[in-house]
């Protein structure tokens, strides 16, 4: 187990924590914009960087004060940093606990056929299998890994996160995976943490950040840019009305005050959208006519901006390609949409 106790590193212009964090035999997923902490935090675990204040344990031993190799924290890159001038069987045996160990890894992570090539002779994907073997063969307490497939391509990218997903469960030790990627966050943590300037924002399951945010900066990080200033109007124990715009919603939970003014979240995959008189779910009754602004057409999904007639604001939402071409939209179609109770989150 990793625990972090109100960690602090101050630089000129950046202030780093209080970060307070416990993670167990588990991937924590760490989401941020660039310059937010991110690297900060795994540079302070592995102790490459020294902190100003707090401590830092693995598995009840303080790390404060040991060295790098000492630390047992395995530490991956961006990068790789491999060796350049080593075989990928020689840098992934630069440190290994046991040689038996470079094939094991080499044949789990699918590089048995280029363990004599060196770094310039691998490619990218390679190149971060081979860093991965490298630092698993030191046989770590820990392992922390920064945005280490974001320099490579979308399929590789997505090949890789699969395997790592898998490898990660294997390990049973506490995996940090940074990343600034909404997906690859989601793909490969146990938990996510969504950090803003130097300090978590809000920890919790990657279904549970993207869908529950706990504030309008989670939430628009998250993909979710439906927004909106509210009032609760009225509320009993499985309902509140909302008023939003110039009409109103109802939530299936409320968690504000009858009168508060609230921020209504909506994730874009949760908006239903029909053919005008089509089969509408008539269990929900957020239900209104809604008119086609815009789209853009993003290969996997389609994001349609549609404003609701009579409530009058406008909804973001995401639309498959055989929906979207069943639909048969154009610009000013007229659509039904509907809301579920259970997809409108408030941010108190
Ligand atoms: P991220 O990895 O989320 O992009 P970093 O942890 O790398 O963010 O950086 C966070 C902030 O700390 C940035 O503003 C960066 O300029 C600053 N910073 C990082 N390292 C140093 C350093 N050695 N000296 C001064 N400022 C630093
Ligand atoms: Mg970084």
């Amino acid at each position: 187990m990793l625990e972090l106790n109100s960690l602090i590193k101050t630089y000129d212009s950046f202030d780093f924590g209080p970060v307070g964090l416990t993670v167990g035999n588990e991937v924590l997923s760490v989401l941020g914009p660039s310059g937010s902490g991110k690297t900060t935090l795994l540079s302070l675990i592995a102790g490459i960087v020294d902190p100003d204040g707090g401590s830092i344990s693995l598995n009840g031993e303080r790390l404060d004060g040991r060295s790098l190799q000492e630390r047992r924290t395995g530490l991956v890159f961006q990068d790789g940093a491999l060796f350049p001038h080593m075989t990928a069987r020689k840098n992934i045996g630069y440190a290994a606990t046991d040689p038996d160990r470079v094939t094991d890894l080499a044949s789990l992570l699918e590089i048995t056929d280029v363990l004599d090539r060196r770094p310039p002779r691998l490619s990218g994907g390679e190149q971060q299998r081979v860093a991965l073997a490298r630092t698993l063969a030191a046989d770590p307490d820990a392992l922390l890994l920064d945005e280490p497939l974001s320099s490579l391509d979308a399929p590789i990218r997505r090949r890789l996160r699969g395997e790592l997903h898998t490898l990660f469960k294997s390990l049973e030790i506490p995996v940090i995976y940074v990343t600034h990627d909404q997906r690859t966050a989601t793909a490969l943590g146990d938990r996510t943490a969504i950090f803003r300037d130097g300090t978590i924002e809000q920890v919790g399951s990657p279904m549970n950040v993207i869908n529950r945010p706990a504030t309008r900066f989670v939430a628009r990080f998250t993909g979710n840019e439906n927004l909106f200033e509210a009032t609760v109007a009225k509320q009993n124990e499985d309902t509140a009305l909302l008023r939003v715009g110039n009409g109103c919603l109802r939530s299936a939970t409320t968690t504000a005050a009858t009168g508060t003014t609230v921020t209504l979240c909506i994730h874009p995959s949760r908006v239903q959208v029909y053919a005008p008189g089509g089969g509408v779910n008539t269990h929900c009754r957020n239900t209104a006519s809604g008119t086609i602004d815009q789209w853009l057409n993003e290969g996997d999904e389609y994001r349609v901006e549609i404003t609701l007639d009579e409530v009058s604001i406008t909804l973001t939402t995401t639309i498959r390609p055989p929906n979207f071409d069943q639909l048969d939209l154009e610009a000013d179609s007229s659509v039904r949409v509907t809301i579920p109770p259970d997809a409108i989150h408030l941010i108190g």
